[in-house]
């Protein structure tokens, strides 16, 4: 590995590869480490299960209309389908369907606790989502499914400002051949070396010195585009140590659950269109995780099933066998038991228990939503932050990372600048 560069990029997920895209266009020496085998992070495709794409990570293009990533599949020629109508989507109650009244009820016990939870955010309090939610009724496991989904956090540790200061909009489309192909496409050629974890950044000296798997590597500037777990867990460490406002602020922002099983099976089983949407909860059993499923992706035989928050912490816990018989269970409740016997291939995510991801996406614990800022000041005008948890009003998703990795790079190209 070169020994010397300009600026250096910890990290090559969407973050990283941002600003490594922008660190080239700007002609400077610089080289982006990525402790694991590929780039991409949280922004991977898994074509080998399904035998069509599948995202183990990002799959949608939230905010699509403003997402940079819509007009860079455009570009680069990845088809990308359109937001599903939530009437469309089919839900399960452990038992049977739903019927049109009971669908109605749950999507307004949806609604109200959005609500809730947003009113709370943007009259500027800082709660524990669960102390604005309304009284719990028969479909509140589906309301805090959907909180867990957006936040990845259970209603304990969601905070409510951080929510209300996230930007919604509708426009949320499926990136139909991979998000995460998408992402390490938009990257391009870039001086990457792989599989090479940096253990600690020395700051003590005018050079910063990166103390990494394959050596010692000394630059002017740095880009840290990990997660907030990984620099909070101390995997990446500081010497000396992060100032304790940072610190804290890392320490605020932890990455919550949000996992997926795919499954393929011998045949179609489930006689449904591609790509039908199905919620599930069980009414009988509020405690149990509710998943979303997405059937027939690609057309294939296939269901991919998401869980979130802790009830999927929980589920993840007791092992990859506990969480595709929990998958199964999920279908063969809706679709007949005979599916059971008729899966071909499974894989588990691991978001969590991968040591330098950590996570789902961050969030804010209650009462720290204000600590998110702190991310962005960077630490002596030479070590930048970037990363979903810096991507502003886009926090948690892959294009406020891809967007905050741009920002990062500037400024480090800024700070490679000779005082005037
Ligand atoms: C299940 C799931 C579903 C999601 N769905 C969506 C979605 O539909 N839409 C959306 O917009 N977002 C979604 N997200 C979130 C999105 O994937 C992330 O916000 C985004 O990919 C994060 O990018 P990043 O660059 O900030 O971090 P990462 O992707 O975590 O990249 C950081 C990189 O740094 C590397 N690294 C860490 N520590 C070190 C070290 N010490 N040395 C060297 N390298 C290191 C890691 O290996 C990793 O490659 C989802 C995430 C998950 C888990």
């Amino acid at each position: 590995m070169t020994c010397e560069t300009d600026v250096a990029v910890i990290g090559a997920g969407a973050a990283g590869l941002s600003a490594g895209a922008c660190l080239r266009a700007a002609g400077v020496d610089f080289r982006i480490l990525e402790a694991a085998s590929a780039p991409g992070g949280r922004a991977a495709t898994d074509t080998a299960t399904l035998g069509v794409p599948f995202d183990l990570g990002c799959h949608w293009l939230h905010d699509a209309r403003e997402n940079p990533f819509t007009a860079l599949a455009a570009r680069l020629g990845f088809r990308v389908g359109a937001s599903g109508a939530r009437a469309q989507r089919r839900l399960h109650l452990g038992a049977r369907f739903a019927d049109a009244d009971e669908k109605a009820a749950a999507d307004a016990a949806v609604d109200a606790a959005f609500e809730a939870v947003l009113a709370a955010g943007r009259a500027g309090k800082d709660l524990a989502a669960r102390a604005v939610m309304p009284a719990a009724g028969p479909f509140t496991p589906l309301a805090e499914h959907w909180l867990a989904l957006m936040s990845a956090q259970g209603p304990d540790t969601l905070s409510t400002r951080d929510f209300a200061l996230y930007r919604d909009s509708p426009d949320n489309w499926p990136v139909l051949d991979g998000y995460g192909a998408l992402v390490v496409a938009a990257g391009g050629a870039l001086p990457l070396t792989l599989d090479c974890p940096v253990r600690g950044i020395d700051r003590s000296g005018r050079r910063l010195k990166l103390d990494t798997a394959r050596g010692t590597l000394s630059c002017r500037a740095v880009v840290v585009a990990v997660s907030t777990a990984v620099v909070a867990s101390g995997r990446l460490a500081f010497a000396p140590a992060l100032p304790v406002e940072l610190a804290e602020a890392f320490a605020a922002l932890p990455l919550g659950i949000a996992e997926k099983v795919a499954l393929l099976f011998e045949a179609d089983v489930f006689g449904v269109a591609e790509r039908t949407a199905l919620d599930a909860i069980d009414v009988a059993d509020p405690a149990r995780a509710g998943a979303s499923v997405l059937l027939r992706p690609g057309g294939a035989p296939a269901a991919v099933v998401h869980v979130a928050g802790p009830a999927a912490g929980a589920l993840a816990g007791q092992g990859d066998a506990a969480m595709v018989d929990f998958a199964v269970g999920v279908l063969a409740s809706a679709f007949g038991a005979g599916l059971r016997g008729k899966v071909r291939r499974a894989r588990v995510t691991r978001w969590a228990g991968l040591p330098y991801i950590g996570g789902a996406y961050s969030c804010a614990l209650p009462g720290r939503a204000h600590m998110r800022e702190r991310l962005h000041v960077g630490l002596e005008g030479r070590i930048f932050f970037a990363g979903e948890a810096l991507g502003r009003e886009a926090f948690s998703t892959c294009h406020g990372a891809h967007r905050s990795g741009i920002t990062a790079a500037r400024r480090a190209l800024a700070a490679l600048e000779p005082p005037p």
